[in-house]
């Protein structure tokens, strides 16, 4: 594979592939863009069937970072790691700390996280060899679950749709489907439930399901219906690619707004949308509540300044409405535009050379 040929065409800064033989590790740490900040992503372990699966995850998602760091405002850039390993087999202190050791070998460039495959006890191990790792326990001042300051922001976010598509913020009384009400789910559905929303929920797990019943009041339809809902706001929390071909002439909604990862199987289902005159919420802008819930860890996390800081994706999908609006583009491109128009807008004050920052030690 031609890893300059996939740096080259998306504005790669670094990869740097990590080996270590008595620790069983092979790694590769993808750094896109730190025009804002140092590069902030998780690691995956996941066993790859070839490296160049690996290089192509690793690139796609620290690209994904640049981008949903910039349109939620923080001062980070893109960054992402994978371990080709089985997380099931072939964890280990030493596989960690060798790895960690590594990220430190950085010197802060990229900040590590947990992701598929890894958990907080990893974390606590790359803490031995580094500070630049977020996620550890709360015992080192971690800032613990992040599903529900994920949730706290799609609900914030779903309330500047219904600004937009209703007129009013308010949900009271609005009929939102939830698909999936597992971690961010459940706490998504609270915050409507208070706010005197009517739920409708689906989970291929009965027990959530019957939570969310009793809970929230919620009617429970079979994982299937749940695109055929009469609804004002759909909420995707469970998987991705739930917006494609076959699911999208099914919904009977005015807005499209959840927490999943992916959720258009491809840019031409974003299109569709929007031709269709459903406003869609891009998730990577409407879901980076967990994002910036870590991210204030590395100010000395605050549970109160992490919400206050979330209740700005508020504002972030109003941005992108007005982008979507003043260039007349779906809002998945909108969103796109408005992580590249801040990181081109700041990169620029960047060029004022400070002698106190800037000049070599
Ligand atoms: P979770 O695993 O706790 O919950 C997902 C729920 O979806 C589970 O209850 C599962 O049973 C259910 N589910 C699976 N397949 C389903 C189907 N076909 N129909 C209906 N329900 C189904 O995960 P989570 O942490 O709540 O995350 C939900 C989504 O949000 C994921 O896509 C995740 O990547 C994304 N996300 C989560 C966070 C976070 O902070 N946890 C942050 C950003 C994005």
């Amino acid at each position: 594979m031609e890893v300059f040929v996939g740096m080259q065409k998306h504005g790669f800064e670094q990869v740097v592939f990590c080996y270590n033989e008595s620790a069983g590790l092979k790694a590769i740490i993808a750094i896109h863009d730190t025009t804002l900040g140092p590069a902030l992503g998780g690691l995956r372990m996941w066993p790859y069937a070839t490296e160049e699966d690996a290089v192509f995850d690793v690139l796609r998602l620290a690209r994904g970072m640049t981008y949903k760091a910039a349109a939620a405002g923080l001062n980070l850039g893109g960054g992402k790691a994978v371990i080709i390993a089985d997380p099931r087999r072939d964890k280990s202190e030493a596989l960690f700390r060798a790895f960690g050791r590594f990220v430190q070998s950085l010197g802060g460039r990229y900040i590590t996280a947990e992701d598929v495959g890894t958990t907080v006890e990893d974390m606590d191990y790359i803490h031995m060899e580094t500070d630049y790792v977020t996620g550890v326990s709360t015992a080192y001042g971690s800032s613990g679950d992040p599903s529900p300051a994920t949730a706290f922001g799609v609900w914030r976010g779903m309330k500047a749709c219904a600004k937009e598509a209703f007129g009013s913020e308010s949900l009271a009384g609005k009929r939102v489907a939830i698909q999936g009400v597992g971690h961010v789910g459940q706490n998504l559905a609270r915050h409507l439930y208070d706010e005197g929303a009517r739920l409708v929920v689906s989970d291929i797990n009965e027990e959530a399901v019957a939570r969310a019943r009793a809970e929230f009041r919620a009617e429970a339809v079979d994982p299937e219906a749940i695109y055929d809902v009469e609804c004002d706001i759909f909420s995707p929390c469970a998987l991705g690619a739930v917006l494609n071909p076959e699911t999208i002439p099914r919904l009977k909604t005015r807005v499209v707004a959840g927490a999943a990862n992916n959720q258009l199987l491809s840019d031409s289902d974003g299109d569709t949308l929007h031709e269709r005159g459903i406003l869609y919420a891009p998730d990577y802008v409407i879901n980076a509540g967990g994002l910036i819930n870590v991210a204030d860890e590395l100010e000395g996390y605050n549970r109160d300044r992490a919400f206050k800081k979330i209740t700005g994706i508020y504002a972030n999908i109003e941005k992108v409405i007005g982008i979507s609006k003043r260039d007349r583009i779906p809002t998945y491109r909108a969103a796109d535009r408005l992580a590249e128009e801040r990181i081109g807008l700041i990169g620029q004050q960047k060029r004022m050379h400070l002698p106190c920052c800037d000049a070599p030690a």
